[in-house]
């Protein structure tokens, strides 16, 4: 099926394309401010038809009969379905969120290297025989919760989406995933391409719509048995009091203030590369953005001076422009969320080192761009220093020593990830332990990988997904006796 208009224009439920029987919404390009198209949203009958099909397709022996290494060569024949459409996946996230050609390429192979990578954790990941105390045969079984919603944000919805699907499918669990609003086509190719793998009809649901009505439905629904979420700390936590009537699990992946943090040794040209990409990298809308530069305070200026230059030299351009570094924002409310932020800093004494504007020229007015900015000045109460900005806006701070660094990093309501740069192997371990965060990097910055768990302290979130130990996630475990 070509994916415009009718797949997008439908949500996936039970292997069938159903319309929609409420208003659309619209799906608009953040770098022209054009509409793409117009998306579903599901009705509450829809979101119910939803979770009553995906129970029935999880009962089915098709699915609840299927062996690990059939599963496997499912999830395999996805990835090579999403790098068989590569080109149509990443163009729709880049007319969508608006990153940069390059970035939503990567992400295509990156999802499609997680389906692949669950399809071998599907395959050997083994149950356990526990040491028996008595005249008994002992074991742990891992079993699927049945149905399973995963609800995404916009920023990366390709890999966001790849690492709750492949280990939930992987599991054994029916899926119903719930894209933003801002991206929701991705999901639905994806659905197409699941279904043109062999997924059995409804065990993979795509249901569009707004969080606060068809995701808050899903999340209540009593058929619902776990929710992976992946999103702002305020939504994610409106969804940990739903679960907790429910008394239901949930995997929460929220926002971050990341600390990027420079010593006194360091290779200077190195960090200066890290902290950049950290934070302007995907117009800083990135979760492990690392917004809060901490540099030593015997470098900071000079440091500090060379990263503003840097900063003012990236290209903010289309996205798919030739030798574009930034896109735009991914919406213009985001954007004007963005700017309100940067006012108030203003407000807060900081001084802007370089951007807090809009770019010039006619050929990005009607987008929803922004330069990339650096603030100084600040105090570590300021807003802009304790609040996610999710933007292209990163706090330059300064810190004396360790101790002294260390207070300040930690000094925040949020723990999602960290970097270090210096020379002093010791050191950097040293501080590794001492920062709470659920990700260090040490001499790099945003390193990635599907191989290593992910998540937050405090209030970056709860659970831990990617990892072998993702797949359990989307398991229960059930003890088994044999008398003997
Ligand atoms: P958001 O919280 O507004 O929305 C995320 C998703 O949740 C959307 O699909 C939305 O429709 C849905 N939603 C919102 N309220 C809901 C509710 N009450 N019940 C059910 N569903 C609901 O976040 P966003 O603006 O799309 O994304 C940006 C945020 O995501 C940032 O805070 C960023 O840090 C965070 N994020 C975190 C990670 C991570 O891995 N920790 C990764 C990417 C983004």
């Amino acid at each position: 099926m070509a994916d415009t208009p009718d797949t997008l224009k439908s949500m996936l439920i039970g292997g069938q394309w159903i319309a929609q029987e409420v208003s659309p919404f619209e799906s608009i390009n953040p770098a022209t401010g054009a509409r793409n198209y117009l998306i579903s949203a599901a009705s509450d009958a829809q979101v119910d038809q939803a979770v009553d099909t995906a129970w029935q397709a999880q009962r089915q022996a098709a699915w609840r009969n299927m062996l690990p290494h059939q599963r496997a060569a499912i999830l395999r024949r996805i990835a090579d379905g999403m790098d068989a459409n590569a080109s149509v996946l990443a163009r729709l996230q880049m007319i969508e969120n608006g990153k940069v050609w390059a970035e939503c390429k990567a992400q295509v192979a990156s999802a499609a290297a997680t389906f692949r990578y669950y399809a071998g954790v599907c395959e050997t990941l083994c149950a356990e025989v526990t040491p028996p105390r008595g005249n008994y045969l002992s074991m742990t079984h891992y079993e699927p919760y049945g149905v399973v919603v995963a609800i995404t944000p916009w920023n990366s919805p390709l890999t966001m989406e790849a690492q709750k699907v492949a280990p939930a499918l992987a599991a054994g669990n029916a899926v119903i995933l719930k894209p933003s609003e801002v991206t929701s086509s991705p999901a639905l190719v994806l659905g197409r391409i699941a279904l043109e793998a062999g997924l059995p009809p409804g065990i993979l649901n795509v249901v569009t719509g707004l969080g606060s009505t068809v995701g808050r439905r899903l999340v209540e629904h009593p058929g619902v048995r776990m929710v992976s979420f992946t999103g702002g700390t305020a939504s994610g936590r409106a969804i940990a009091h739903a679960a907790a009537e429910k008394l239901m699990p949930v995997a929460l992946e929220l926002g971050g203030k990341s600390p990027h943090i420079v010593f006194a040794d360091a290779d200077q040209d190195a960090a200066i590369d890290g902290v950049i990409g950290g934070i302007f990298e995907g117009s800083g809308q990135s979760c492990v953005a690392g917004s809060r530069l901490y540099v030593q305070r015997s470098i900071a200026e000079s440091f500090i001076a060379k990263l503003v230059a840097r900063a003012g030299q990236l290209k903010v351009g289309l996205p798919d422009a030739e030798g574009a570094q930034m896109g735009p924002i991914a919406s213009f409310a985001h954007r004007g969320r963005i700017e309100s932020m940067v006012e108030t800093a203003r407000r807060e004494g900081a001084q802007v080192l370089t951007g807090g504007e809009r770019p010039d020229g006619a050929a990005l007015s009607a987008g929803a761009f922004y330069r990339p900015t650096v603030l100084g000045g600040l105090s570590r109460e300021a807003q802009a220093v304790r609040e996610e900005i999710f933007g292209p806006v990163l706090c330059a701070l300064t810190f004396d020593d360790e101790d002294d660094l260390v207070e300040q990093a930690n000094d925040s309501a949020y723990g999602l990830a960290s970097g270090i740069w210096t020379a002093d192997y010791r050191r950097a371990w040293r501080v590794a332990g001492r920062l709470e965060a659920g990700s260090v990097w040490i001499n790099t910055y945003k390193q990635l990988s599907i191989s290593t768990p992910f998540g937050g302290f405090k209030q970056s979130g709860i659970g831990r997904e990617k990892g072998a130990s993702g797949l359990r996630l989307y398991q229960q475990s059930k003890g088994i006796y044999f008398g003997m």
